[in-house]
C-alpha cells in the first residue's frame, strides 16, 4: 500500500494524518450549528450529512449521516461499513466526477467544534500489557508478587463508566477522593495528590451480541469498528487505598478522553501484526485466527500552564499482550450481551524500556524518580495547568494512518461541599 491520492490537496503529504487511505470518522459542528457526521482529508472535513443529503451516498437502510453520532452506522453492520468507505474512497480520489459539487461541503478543521464521535453505551477497562502490569504489580505488592496468577490466562478488565467519557480537549477537574499515607492511621479525603495519565487504545464496537451468546474471537475482531486514542485518567492514591479486592473504582470513575476520529479497522489492516508468543497455552475460547494486533507509535507529551510539550514517553501497541478482539471475546464468554457503542479500552500500553511507559507511575517509578521537562521543571504526577496529550499512527510507505490528538488540561478540584 503506497499514499492514495486525493483531490484534496492538504491529504496529498507524506506527513499528514488524514490522506485519502485513512478517512477517519467523528462528529462536527459549525459555530452553534447541528452536531454531525464528517470524514477528515487532509486539513479539511467532508460533511456527511450534506454529501448523503444530495444522494452521492446512497446506503442500504440509509440515511445514517445527519445524525449527532455514529451509532445508527455502526450498528447497520460491516457491508454498510465497507460501502461507505468505498463510496469515500471514490468520491474523494483525485481525478473524482464529483469534486465540484463536494468542494462546498469541505470545512477546515480549525473551522469546526469536535465532539464525542459515539453515544458511549458502556466502558470496559483492560489490563492487558504485560509490561504496564509487571510495572504496576512490581511497585503495589514487590517483583514476586507482580503478576497475578490469573493474568497470562485472562484479559483481566473493569466495568468502567461511560458518564464520563469526554472527548479530546475537555478539561479534566482533579478528583477529590479518600486516600491513606501507609503511615498513617486514618484514611483523609481531598483532591488528588498522585494524578496520573494511562495510554491506551480504546476499541469501538459496532455490533452485538444476544445476552446469553458468546461470541468467538474472530466474531469479536467482526465487531469492532474502529480505534481512537484513550486517556484513562487515573488518581493513583484513590485507586491504592481502594482497589482490593474489587478493582478500581473512584480512581478511575472521574474521567476518560478519547481522541475525536475513529480510525476504522479498514485503514489499519496493512498495519495487522500478531499478539506476542503465549507464554503458557490460552484456552480455545480465546484462541486467535490470525494477527489480530496493529503496529501503531504512540506518544504521550507534557506541558505545563502556558508552556511548550514535552515528549515523555513513546511506545506502540504492539506491546499489548492481549488484543481487543480477545478482550471482547473474553468479556461477552458468559453471556455477557455487548452492544454498539460500547468502548473497550485496552490497558495502559508499555514497553519494557522506562522511555516506553504509558503512565506517569511507571515512567517515575512510583514517585522516585522524577520526570525532568523540557522547561526544567520537574513532575512527579500531573499538577494544575498541566496538558497531558496523546499521538499516536501507523506509518505505512509514504503515508501514515494518524489518530490524531487526544488531550487535557487539569483544573483545580472543587472545594467539596459542606454537610448539613
Ligand atoms: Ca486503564
Amino acid at each position: 500500500m503506497t499514499l492514495l491520492r486525493s483531490w484534496v490537496d492538504s491529504a496529498n503529504s507524506a506527513t499528514t494524518p488524514f490522506p485519502l487511505n485513512n478517512l477517519p470518522y467523528g462528529v462536527f459542528s459549525l459555530s452553534d450549528g447541528p452536531e454531525t457526521c464528517g470524514v477528515a482529508i487532509g486539513d479539511m472535513i467532508l460533511d456527511l450529512a450534506a454529501v448523503e443529503g444530495m444522494g452521492l451516498i446512497d446506503l442500504k437502510d440509509g440515511p445514517y449521516l445527519d445524525a449527532p453520532d455514529w451509532n445508527d452506522l455502526m450498528g447497520a453492520g460491516p457491508a454498510v461499513w465497507a460501502a461507505l468507505r468505498a463510496r469515500l474512497l471514490d468520491l474523494l480520489a483525485v481525478g473524482a466526477d464529483a469534486q465540484k459539487a463536494l468542494r462546498s461541503h469541505l470545512v477546515p478543521q480549525t473551522a469546526v467544534r469536535l465532539h464525542l464521535p459515539i453515544t458511549v453505551s458502556e466502558f470496559t477497562d483492560f489490563y492487558a500489557g504485560k509490561h504496564h502490569a509487571m510495572n504496576v504489580g512490581t511497585l503495589f505488592r514487590g517483583p514476586q508478587n507482580a503478576l497475578p496468577p490469573n493474568w497470562l490466562h485472562i484479559p483481566i478488565g473493569y466495568n468502567g463508566r461511560a458518564s464520563s467519557v469526554v472527548v479530546s480537549g475537555t478539561d479534566i477537574v482533579r478528583p477529590n477522593g479518600q486516600t491513606k499515607a501507609p503511615d498513617a492511621t486514618m484514611p483523609c479525603f481531598g483532591p488528588s495528590q498522585r494524578l496520573d495519565i494511562e495510554l491506551e487504545l480504546g476499541a469501538v464496537i459496532g455490533g452485538y451480541n444476544d445476552l446469553g451468546t458468546p461470541i468467538s474471537v474472530h466474531e469479536a475482531d467482526d465487531m469492532i469498528f474502529g480505534y481512537v486514542l484513550l486517556n484513562d485518567w487515573s488518581a493513583r492514591d484513590i485507586q491504592a487505598w481502594e482497589y482490593q479486592p474489587l478493582g478500581p473504582f473512584q480512581g478511575k470513575a472521574f474521567a476518560t478522553s478519547i481522541s475525536p476520529w475513529i480510525v476504522t479497522k479498514a485503514a489499519l489492516e496493512p498495519f495487522r501484526i500478531s499478539t506476542p508468543e503465549r507464554e503458557v497455552e490460552l484456552l480455545p475460547y480465546l484462541h486467535e485466527p490470525g494477527p489480530m494486533l496493529y503496529d501503531i507509535e504512540l506518544a504521550v507529551t507534557m506541558a505545563p500552564e502556558g508552556k511548550g510539550p514535552t515528549t515523555i514517553a513513546r511506545t506502540n501497541y504492539s506491546w499489548m499482550y492481549y488484543s481487543a478482539a480477545q478482550q471482547l471475546a473474553h468479556h461477552a464468554s458468559s453471556g455477557c450481551a455487548m452492544n454498539v457503542g460500547d468502548l473497550i479500552g485496552s490497558g495502559t500500553i508499555s514497553g519494557p524500556k522506562r522511555s516506553e511507559c504509558g503512565s506517569l507511575l511507571e515512567l517515575t517509578r512510583g514517585g522516585a524518580a522524577p520526570l525532568t521537562l523540557d522547561t526544567g521543571e520537574t513532575r512527579i504526577f500531573i499538577e494544575d495547568g498541566d496538558t497531558l496529550t496523546l499521538e499516536g499512527a501507523a506509518i505505512g510507505e509514504g503515508y501514515r494512518i494518524g489518530f490524531g490528538t487526544c488531550t487535557g488540561t487539569i483544573r483545580p478540584a472543587k472545594t467539596f461541599p459542606a454537610q448539613g
